[in-house]
This record gives C-alpha cells, structure tokens and sequence, in this order.
C-alpha cells in the first residue's frame, strides 16, 4: 500500500481545510490534504456561494417582474420567464471557477491533494480511499481536522427525491411549483425567499413562535413584512411529521393538523458536524455537545490533533473556519497566535439583509438606531421604506463600542466596517469622527453613534 509521511495532514477542503492548507503550505512545512469530493467545501460548492448565487438571480428576475409593471421609468414589454437549469449553470460555472481557484492556490503553495475518503485507525494515521488508485496510508505529525457539518434530517421526513436539503435544491433542472421550507432559519428563509421570487408558491414552517429566533424581534420585523409582501406564505408553531402524495402534514400548536401541498420540501433545521464514518472515535480527542472540543488555539485533548470550522461548534460560519485554519498553520509552525476575535461577523442574506456584529444590547449599555429612511444613499437603493435601520451598541460608561447590528438592503457590506471599529476597540466618539463618503449606507454607522452620544445630525 502506497504510504505518505507528511508534517501536516488536512482532512477536509472547505474554507476551513483549503485554508490551512495553504498557510501550511507557503510556512514551507509538508502538507496533504485530503478531499473526497470537490475543493471548496459546503460553502463553495453547495452552501454559501451557490445560495448568493441563486438569490441573485432571483433579484434580478424580480426586478424585471417589477418593470413589466413600470418601475421608476423602466418599462419592460412581454413576458419574463425563468429557467431553472440555464441559472443553475450559470450557478455552476461558478462554481467551478472557484474551487478550480482553489486548486491552483494549493498547488502554488506545494500542498499534495488527494482525492478520496479517509479514515483514522489512530490519532494520527489514516487510509484513504481512492476511486482510481490503491488505497493510501498517512501518518503525519500534525492532522488538522476540517471535516465540517452536514444538513440534520427530521425523524419521519428521510431526505429524498422529494425532501431535499439545500444542497439538492441548489441543483434541481426545474423550478418546484409549490415548496414547503421546514424551519425558518438562515437557509429556510435565502432560500425560500429566492424561490418566491423565481416563481415557486412557498410555505414557511417554523416550530418557534418567530422567525429567524437567533435575532431580536426589531431586526426581524422588516424581514417578517418583505416575505409578506412577496407572498411567502409563513406559518409558526408549526411543525411538520410526514410527506405523503404531496401533502406534507403539519402539527400546530393550537388546532388539529394542517395539510400543505407540495411538490419539494426543503429541509433546514440546522446542521450537524460531520463526526461520524472516517474514525473520529479512534482518535481519543474530547467532545462537546457533539463537537469536538478544542482550547483557543484549536487544540482537541490529544497533542498534535487539531479541530476547526463547524466540526468545533458555533457559529458554523466558512469566516470562522477559514480564520482557525490560518492561526492552526501559523501554530504548528511555531509561531505564537491565538483565536480571540473581536468579534465574528454574522449575515442572513435575506432581502432586506440583516447583520450581527459583537453584542447588540445588554447590561450597562446605551444603543441608538439610525433608519435607512433617513439615509439619502438608501433612498435611492430603493431600501428606504423597508423599515431598516442600523445600531449601535456601547458601554455607557466609557462608550466603547460593543457591538453593530443592522437589517436593510445591502446592510451586509456594511460588516467590514463594523468589525474593523470592535477590533481597533473604538469608542463612539471615534465611529462618529470618522467622515464617511457620501452617499453611502456607512454614514449610518456614524450617525448612529453620534445619535448614541446625544446629537445625531440627520435625525
Ligand atoms: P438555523 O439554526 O438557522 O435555523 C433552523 C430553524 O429551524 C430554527 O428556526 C428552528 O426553530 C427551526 N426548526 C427546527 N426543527 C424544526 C421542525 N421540526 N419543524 C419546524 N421548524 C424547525 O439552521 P439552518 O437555516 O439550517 O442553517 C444551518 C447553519 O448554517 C446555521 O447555523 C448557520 O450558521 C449556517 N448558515 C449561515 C448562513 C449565513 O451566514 N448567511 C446562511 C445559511 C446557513
């Protein structure tokens, strides 16, 4: 059997994985990484890029819907038509694009891929199984282990040709006529949302009594009334039990069950790390509430294995995952680092958007909010009227910034900012001094501090 020795071995190719790879890989130390399926991970291959992708599309067909109407002047004649496989295409060209960057940035670096499923016999060995090779041995000195999480399934509703997860839907030929979402989450409300727009009747159900249940009430409310108003159909307290000839059946909290027609259920009740089938349990590290629990330099309990991204535990975010697997290569290569962020950025791509940065309220803290109504530049993104606004929280004492949050159209570029002033530790003073150019959404960061300081200029 084929036999390799490395310094570092990477399990997994997602954000977290190719990352480490790579700064293993330009540190000059040894490095493999394996993949069984194609680099990129959940989120570039069928997760986060694809989503935005599909959610663009939708964007751009509504507002061609809204112009056969006459929109602001623009005025389109004939019929708008969507065609699921042509954008699924354009989805995965993509796609392609960049996990074939992808590629080219590890071969740059000199890290060996190999393709195919590993398997631990101990902590630091495994076999890999190759479509087109024998079998391959690796024992390396250092694993860093980015195997990433996976769509949890509901009892009684298997995943299938019907109930799919998002990584199904993303890549159907044909637009479903009627989808039930279960869960009115992240995933849930991207995705239902884009397949509203694209044309498909769509039935939200959610088990809590709210959606989006991470978010406080305010940052969800615009959200709550853009589905409305496209018709997206959202039912709480409601959770679904089993799918038979299209009919999915629904238990309420008050009330006998509902039945909801539909052609495709999506499933999105969270996901789960991926700790099960490549011998996880031979390799003696600890586990948390099912993750794998590591220290704050990614270290699990057994020296020289290291964890990062979703297979560690909240939030399940590529950002994350993709900062752990630098500071891990930086570690092994002995340089001092250790994961303390500031904070760590958080964004539903729901439209309006909303963005969570650091703590938006608490004990011995003074917030302010800031409309988009009031912002020149969101009046003319049309995203004025939508209820939007952006917050900042403090420390009323000191006025050191604690945290941002904000719900409006393009809201999510905004985050850059906002993690930048939590990192560098600013107080209110100094995000109100800053001068933002103008007309840009950023001036409501401003403004919303000024605002925190007792005088705001444009409100
Ligand atoms: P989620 O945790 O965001 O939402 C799941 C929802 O399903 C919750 O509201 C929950 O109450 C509901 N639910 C659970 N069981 C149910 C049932 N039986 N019937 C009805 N409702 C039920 O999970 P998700 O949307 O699947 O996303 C998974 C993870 O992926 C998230 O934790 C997030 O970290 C990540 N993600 C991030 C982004 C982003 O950054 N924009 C987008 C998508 C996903």
């Amino acid at each position: 059997m084929a036999h390799l020795t490395p310094t570092v071995l990477v399990v997994g190719g997602g954000p977290g994985g190719y990352v480490a790879a790579i700064r293993a890989g330009q540190l000059g130390l040894e490095t493999v990484l394996v993949e069984a399926e194609r680099l990129g991970g959940v989120c570039l291959t069928c997760g986060c890029i694809p989503s935005k992708a599909l959610i663009h599309v939708a964007e751009h067909f509504a507002a061609v819907r809204r112009a056969q109407q006459g929109h602001h002047g623009v005025h389109v004649a004939g019929q708008a038509r969507f065609d699921m496989s042509e954008a699924v295409a354009w989805k995965d060209s993509v796609v392609d694009q960049l996990s074939q960057g992808v590629a080219a940035l590890l071969r740059r670096a000199k890290v060996k891929v190999v393709r195919g499923w590993a398997t631990f016999s101990d902590a630091k060995t495994c076999t890999v199984v190759r479509e087109e090779a024998e079998p391959l041995t690796i024992a390396a000195e250092h694993v860093i282990l980015a195997t990433g999480s996976e769509a949890a399934a509901i009892p009684g509703l298997p995943f299938g040709p019907d109930i799919l997860s998002s990584t199904e839907l993303l890549s159907l030929d044909a637009l479903p006529r009627r989808v039930a979402v279960i869960g009115a989450g992240l995933i849930g409300l991207e995705l239902g949302s884009a397949l509203r727009r694209l044309g498909a009747e769509v039935t939200v159900l959610e088990a809590q009594d709210r959606i989006l249940p991470q978010y406080d009430a305010a940052l969800t409310a615009p959200v709550a009334d853009a589905l409305a108003r496209d018709g997206v159909v959202v039912r709480l307290n409601a959770r679904a039990t089993a799918l038979a000839a299209r009919r999915l059946r629904v238990e309420v909290a008050e009330g006998p069950p509902l039945e909801v027609a539909a052609d495709k259920v999506l499933v999105t009740v969270g996901r789960r790390p991926r700790v099960q089938g490549w011998g996880l349990e031979t390799m003696g590290v600890d586990m948390v509430d099912g993750f794998v629990r590591v220290d704050d330099q990614c270290r699990t309990s057994m020296g020289g294995v290291w964890a990062i991204g979703d297979l560690t535990g909240e939030p399940l975010l590529a950002h994350k995952a993709s900062a752990q697997g630098e500071m891990v290569a930086e570690l092994i290569a002995g340089r001092r680092r250790r994961f303390t962020p500031a904070a760590i950025p958080a964004i539903c791509f729901t439209d309006p958007e909303i963005v969570v940065v650091g703590e938006t309220a608490g004990e011995g803290t003074t917030t302010a909010v800031f409309p988009l109504a009031a912002n020149g530049r969101a009046m003319t993104l049309e995203a004025g009227a939508d209820g939007g606004f952006v917050r900042v929280t403090a420390r009323t004492d000191d006025h050191r910034i604690l945290g941002f949050a904000a719900v409006g159209r393009g809201v999510a570029e905004l985050s850059g900012e906002m993690v930048a002033l939590l990192e560098m530790g600013a107080v209110l003073e100094d995000a109100a001094s800053l001068i933002h150019a103008h007309p840009t959404l950023g001036e409501m960061l401003g403004e919303a501090s000024l605002r925190a300081l007792g005088h705001a200029i444009h409100i």
